[in-house]
């Protein structure tokens, strides 16, 4: 067994300082529901634990303001997934944290631990004896030619292909969202297109938070487009998996044509993925099951696909259409 520092700070500077103490050793832990796994799996080795659970200014969240809508990071995905407003409002945010997880993991978990969670890739997480270039950098990936019906066709490297297995982040992309940071060296803002790297040689390094950065709230503007909006999550089976393919979309429409649509793409690619030239090619026309399905296939034209995830073309292009059919739809209502 390993042993390791334990501090449970009360407040965001005392967490700040601890951080400062443990650093470069430390790992923040919140909920615990994936940091826990990956030490179990001895993925993860911090010598030191930075428990932000008890820091209360962290918990609470506003989804009724003019300009934004902010979630503390020690939020509990249930409770906002609950929030009726956020339901009515901006469907797409409360659906991508309704359908992740099971309810014992959306009680405990939040929504700023979320954002970090860490592939399932079998052989990331399956340990010696197969190499893996993001669990050891180097040792190579036994993902690519190796069973990858899972994983990413966008977004990948010759050095890595595994998926990033969120929802919520998915939804918050298509919204622009931004988080705030806190860290010894001060605060920061990081849009959420900036959070997660593509991981080219280096698949270790997964975001650009630094080990000793806290994420304290995220921020979403506020936009007519959350109305009409939906997450549309396909996998295995219709609970407690993650996504084979997700698309996070949201629109505004005048009438029969399209003023602005919002794509975001989950469960196929290296990191949340924004389907910007299929925004584009629906902007200013109708929307139509045609003008849908197009937008779709458009989002893939760039995929790199392996031996057995080649399915998650045509899956991940009626993934899109579908949901902009489900948000047209929710448009009219709004
Ligand atoms: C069985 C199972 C099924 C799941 N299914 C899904 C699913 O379908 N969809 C989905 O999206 N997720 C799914 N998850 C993942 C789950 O949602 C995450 O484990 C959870 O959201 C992580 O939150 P946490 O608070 O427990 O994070 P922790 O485990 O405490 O931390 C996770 C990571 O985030 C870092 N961290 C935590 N908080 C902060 C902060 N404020 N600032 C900086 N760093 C921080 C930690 O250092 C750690 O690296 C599943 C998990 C399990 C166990």
């Amino acid at each position: 067994m390993r042993s390791f520092a334990y501090a449970r700070p009360l407040t965001v500077m005392a967490a700040v300082q601890a951080l400062a103490d443990a650093s470069p050793h430390a790992r923040i832990i919140a909920g615990g529901t994936t940091l826990y796994d990956l030490m179990k799996l001895n993925i993860e080795a911090p010598q030191a634990l930075v428990d932000v659970s008890r820091l209360g200014e962290l918990t609470t969240f506003d989804t009724s303001g003019t300009r934004e809508l902010v979630f503390g990071a020690m939020a509990r995905m249930s409770d906002i997934a609950a929030d009726r407003t956020l339901q009515t409002d901006y469907p797409a945010l409360a659906e991508s944290l309704w359908l992740a997880a099971s309810p014992q993991v959306r009680n405990m978990a939040t929504v700023g631990g979320n954002l970090l969670q860490r592939t399932r890739c079998a052989y990331f997480r399956g340990g010696a004896p197969y190499p893996c270039n993001k669990r050891q950098p180097g040792s190579g990936c036994a993902a690519i030619g190796g069973l990858d019906r899972s994983h990413a066709i966008l977004g990948t490297s010759t050095s890595c292909v595994a998926v990033y297995p969120g929802d919520w982040a998915v939804a918050l992309a298509a919204f622009d969202a931004q988080l705030d940071t806190v860290s010894p060296r001060g605060e920061r803002t990081i849009p959420i297109d900036e959070l997660h790297r593509e991981p080219g040689e280096t698949p270790h390094l997964e975001t650009i938070l630094k080990p000793d950065e806290l994420i304290v709230r995220i921020r979403v503007p506020v936009t007519v487009a959350g109305r009409a909006s939906t997450y549309h999550k396909i996998r295995d089976r219709a609970s407690y998996a993650f996504a084979l393919a997700s698309a996070a979309v949201a629109l505004r429409v005048d009438g029969d044509t399209v003023r602005e649509a919002r794509i975001a793409l989950g469960g196929v690619a290296t990191r949340p993925w924004r389907a910007r030239d299929a925004e584009r090619a629906l902007m200013g026309g109708a929307l139509t099951e045609g003008s849908a399905r197009a937008a779709g296939e458009l989002a893939f034209t760039a995929a790199r696909t392996g031996q057995y995830n080649r399915f998650k073309v045509e899956l991940g292009a009626r993934t899109i259409a579908e949901a902009l059919m489900i948000a047209k739809g929710r448009a009219k209502t709004s």
